[in-house]
């Protein structure tokens, strides 16, 4: 700046002592927020969850998206991150190496499928980055190797991003503990046409969280599906039904059920952006945290 008003002096001196008309001074980009600012990556930046991330990240002030990535071979690659998202561009085109990626941002957020979540957290434990993942459909040896990678790194893992879900978490944990097995425990969820894992992941964190009421380990209550003379219900068990239907974004009820009453306790999510907000929350949060494998719970402060 101080070196093009000397120019500009200069000239004016050149030219005869006549000045050129007033440059009125330009707004200056906010440096300090913008050193200050979270930078974002966005794994799988072209799908539901993805593109809601990068108009969530982008219209936080305390967030920079920095890169998206896509899987190889889509037709993604190579668009503008932020038309993509249908926002204003953002000057940063789809990438495919998600190296370059993890190397550029402070935090990558992910909701995409359980292999390239496990490739990614590799990556981020290897490049020392928050790493937030919102992938759901994880088996309990994918989630183990999640948290050998997260003694490298924070790792965040929520199979429910939403503050609504995660209040759900502790009050179907403290039902559980008040009711005994008397009560049937039934869980019903109903999502969009494109979902492609069931139970939700969401589903079962609720069956966990009700197990965990009672002293049990879920795998052994859980009946995840009845078909034909399945028999009576066992008393104890934990039940799921799953409704898959249109765009409906996620709802799901826990029943306790008993001779005479039946208390429900219901979330419906009605826009993607709770889950991508809190995605967000969870990033600005982990960055201050030593490396860790933690959970939307930690996040929100409601571990006990
Ligand atoms: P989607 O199919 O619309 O999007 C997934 C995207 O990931 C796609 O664009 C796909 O191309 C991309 N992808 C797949 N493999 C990749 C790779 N190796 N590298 C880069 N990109 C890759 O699905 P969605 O509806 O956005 O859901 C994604 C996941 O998030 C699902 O597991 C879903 O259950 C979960 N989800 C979680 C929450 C939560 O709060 N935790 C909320 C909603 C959805």
């Amino acid at each position: 700046m101080a070196k093009s008003s000397k120019t500009k002096a200069s000239r004016a001196k050149a030219s005869g002592g006549k000045t050129a008309a007033p440059v009125l001074p330009r707004p200056t980009p906010d440096n300090s927020r913008l050193k200050s600012a979270l930078r974002i990556g966005v794994v799988g930046c072209a799908g539901r969850m993805g593109q809601m991330l990068v108009r969530a990240a982008t219209a936080n002030e305390r967030c920079l998206v920095v890169g998206g990535v896509e899987r190889a071979g889509s037709s993604a690659i190579g668009r503008d991150v932020g038309a993509l998202a249908g926002i204003d561009p953002l000057g940063v085109p789809v990438g495919a190496d998600a190296g370059d990626l993890f190397d550029a941002a402070d935090a990558v957020l992910e909701f995409t499928s359980p292999t390239a979540t496990l490739h990614h957290a590799e990556l981020a434990a290897k490049h020392r980055k928050v790493h937030i993942i919102g992938t759901t459909g994880l088996e309990a040896a994918q989630i183990a190797t999640l948290q050998r990678h997260a003694k490298q790194t924070a790792i965040v893992l929520a199979p429910n991003m939403s503050l609504g879900v995660n209040l759900l978490l502790r009050m179907v944990t403290q039902v559980a503990r008040s009711l005994d097995p008397d009560w049937d425990i039934e869980i019903v969820e109903m999502h969009h046409r494109a979902k492609v894992d069931a139970p939700s992941g969401t589903a079962l964190a609720l069956g966990k969280a009700a197990a965990e009421g009672r002293n049990v380990a879920l795998d052994r209550v859980a009946a995840r599906g009845r078909d034909g003379m399945t028999g009576a219900r066992r008393r104890g068990d934990i039940g799921f039904a799953v409704l898959r239907g249109g765009d409906v974004v996620g709802e799901h009820t826990v029943m306790f059920t008993a001779d005479g009453e039946r208390v429900e306790i219901t979330h419906k999510a009605t826009s993607r952006e709770i889950f991508a907000r809190g995605a967000i929350r969870a990033a600005l949060w982990a960055r201050e945290q030593p490396p860790g494998f933690y959970s939307m719970a930690d996040v929100l402060g409601l571990s006990s």
